[in-house]
């Protein structure tokens, strides 16, 4: 079986270097093969920062299928900003969004203290933009957002627990578990994620979609 060749150009891959996927031009691949896979080496230039890779592709013979990635160790546990927060428009939701990204490469590199740091500055931020200003302290925002119906009581529990441990991190250098700031990572992100997303787009659905007629709606009347 041979290496069928491939066309250079731009593709969006992972760049080890950015920790996240990129658009990057492949600019030498080279096949090879032993008696169970086929290889291609490719080598590749990220446009984002000029960072050279390789990446090695393998087509398993026998059970046949596409080329996959074989993916460099640890791989699983590259953390990348959710697509969604391109939807995030407004200045402060944009830069919440590099925040965000600046948690995910301190979490990729392991740096655990700095990460949860930087949750607590997330849901921070979050915070203050839905309250719509700065009320002072984690415990008054929590309530405050309770209070309005932004989160409910079983969340407020949840988030208090969070800033505990977030406060520990940022001011006892507390270094909590991957999982634990993984875990806190997508409870901030969740609520992010219903605010300003989710909810809009509900909204809009629901205006898109026709009214009930009466008929529909109507129960069975007496005549
Ligand atoms: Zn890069």
């Amino acid at each position: 079986m041979g290496v069928s060749p491939k066309k250079l150009g731009t593709m969006r891959v992972f760049c080890p270097d950015c920790r996240g996927m990129q658009k990057c031009s492949l600019v030498a691949a080279v096949g090879r093969s032993d008696e169970e896979f086929a290889f291609i080496d490719e080598f590749v230039v990220c446009q984002n920062g000029d960072h050279l890779f390789a990446r090695v592709l393998s087509l398993d013979y026998e059970r046949g299928g596409d080329w996959q990635e074989r993916a460099p160790r640890n791989s699983e546990r590259i953390r990348q900003i959710p697509s969604w927060t391109n939807r995030l428009r407004r200045r402060r939701l944009r830069e919440l969004r590099s925040l965000m990204g600046e948690v995910c490469t301190a979490l990729n590199g392991e740096l655990l203290v700095l990460a949860t740091a930087g949750i607590r500055t997330m849901l921070d931020v979050t915070m203050d933009e839905i309250l719509d200003g700065d009320i002072r302290g984690f415990a008054r925002k929590l309530q405050a957002m309770q209070k309005m119906g932004h989160i409910s009581e079983n969340e407020h529990g949840l988030l208090t627990k969070l800033t505990d441990v977030c406060h520990a991190a940022a001011h006892r250098a507390h270094r909590p578990r991957r999982d634990h700031v993984e875990a806190m990572l997508d409870a901030v992100e969740t609520l992010i994620h219903r605010h300003f997303v989710l909810r809009r787009h509900i909204d809009a659905a629901q205006e898109r979609a026709p009214r009930r007629t009466r008929a529909a709606t109507a129960s069975p009347t007496i005549q």
